[in-house]
């Protein structure tokens, strides 16, 4: 393989995932991230829009922190389908060369991502919970070159049992994706443009293009965890799906959301939807109750953002405990029903 001129590649590029001719909350937190890294490599930021018909999109793009967007509109581009879709993303970055290519781990972007990732021959690190611009090595090895304003990409490794900060200093662009949710947006600009590029590649179909015969959408049941203000979570302390009730009960006192651990879910007690932490979503609400959960590094890294940590728990030597703003030791049946009592007496003496 050729070497690579690094020298090429400049700026920051998010990849503008659209889906119905909607902006998805990943493309602007993403924006927010990029123009940290952008403002540290004195660099800009451009978006990468993808689709059918999506040039009005632009604007709002601009609005939370694309200085350009790069449009790929093309009619083979209407729905999702991997293989026109890489090869949009893969033209764009051969013909503009980023320096930094980030896009979401959202279904479609852990299929892209990846994929663009191999045909334009760079590495990719998948689910960063941290992007930051750095040295790499982070401290100077003998005989190995010391490489500055590298992108520095943390993830959690082994299962989570550690965190891995990862670096791709040979290749461009340095490729990262993201779950939704990590990252934050920024307030939006108001009536900010961006320089607007159309761009085509040209688009032939063959045998690698999927013909979509059907579109069937999962309708969810419930409410997404991550645009919750407040969320009382249980974990396998709980003891039963029946006893949710009280955690529930609390919650509708409080005006929040019941979410969970995995330990929950693995026992079939609820939905996947409501799990939090690593595999689970990523959530960042002002208070989070963590009820019955020990804290294991997967939970808590889905929930240590929260602004203010409550945990009850029987077990003082709970880690749950190390992350918590507010502790409670003891039996969450007694503590939980006090606690919604409370704050149902509260709430009536303000009438
Ligand atoms: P437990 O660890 O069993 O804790 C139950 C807690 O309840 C204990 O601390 C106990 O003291 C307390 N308790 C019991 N009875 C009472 C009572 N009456 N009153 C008060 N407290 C009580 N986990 C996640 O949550 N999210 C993830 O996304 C996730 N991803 C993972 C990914 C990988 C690759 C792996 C290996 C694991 C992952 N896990 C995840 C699992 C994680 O390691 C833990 O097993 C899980 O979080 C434990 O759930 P828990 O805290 O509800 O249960």
């Amino acid at each position: 393989m050729n070497k690579m001129n690094l020298e090429e590649y400049k700026g920051v590029f998010v990849y503008a995932q659209q889906v119905d001719g909607e902006l998805s909350g990943i493309a602007l937190e993403l924006l927010g991230k990029a123009r940290d890294l952008a403002k540290d490599l004195d660099t800009n930021v451009t978006a990468v829009l993808v689709g059918a018909d999506v040039k009005g999109l632009c604007d709002k793009l601009a609005e939370y922190g694309a200085d350009r967007v790069i449009v790929v509109e093309d009619p083979e581009l209407k729905e999702y389908r991997t293989e026109p879709y890489t090869h949009a993303l893969a033209s764009v970055i051969n013909e503009y060369k980023p320096e930094i290519m980030l896009v979401g781990a959202t279904a479609i972007g852990r299929d892209l991502g990846p994929r663009v990732s191999a045909r334009v021959a760079t590495g990719l690190t998948a689910d960063c919970t941290m992007l930051e611009i750095g040295d790499f090595p982070l401290n100077p090895l003998p005989n190995q070159e010391q490489k500055h304003n590298q992108l520095l990409m943390t993830r959690p490794a082994f299962g989570g049992n550690t965190i891995a900060t990862i670096a791709c200093p040979d290749n461009r662009p340095q490729m990262a994706t993201v779950r939704p949710g990590v990252m934050q947006k920024i307030a939006p600009i108001t009536d900010a443009k961006a320089e607007i590029i159309e761009y085509n590649p040209g688009f032939t179909p063959n045998d690698n293009y999927v013909e979509i015969l059907d579109i069937v959408k999962s309708v969810s049941e419930t409410v997404d965890i991550m645009d919750a203000k407040i969320l009382v979570s249980g974990g396998r302390g709980v003891g039963s799906p029946e006893n949710f009730k009280i955690l529930e009960d609390l919650a509708e006192a409080l005006g929040g959301e019941v979410s969970c651990s995995r330990a929950v879910v693995d026992n079939g007690w609820k939905p996947k939807d409501l799990q939090v932490g690593q595999t689970g979503k990523t959530v960042r609400p002002q208070i989070y109750f963590a009820i019955g959960i020990s804290g294991a590094i997967q939970h808590v890294a889905g929930m240590e953002e929260s602004d203010v940590i409550v945990a009850i728990n029987k077990d003082e030597s709970a880690p749950i405990f190390d992350v918590a703003d507010y502790g409670l030791v003891g039996d969450l049946n007694k503590i939980v029903p006090k606690l919604t009592e409370a704050v149902k007496a509260y709430k009536a003496s303000k009438k």
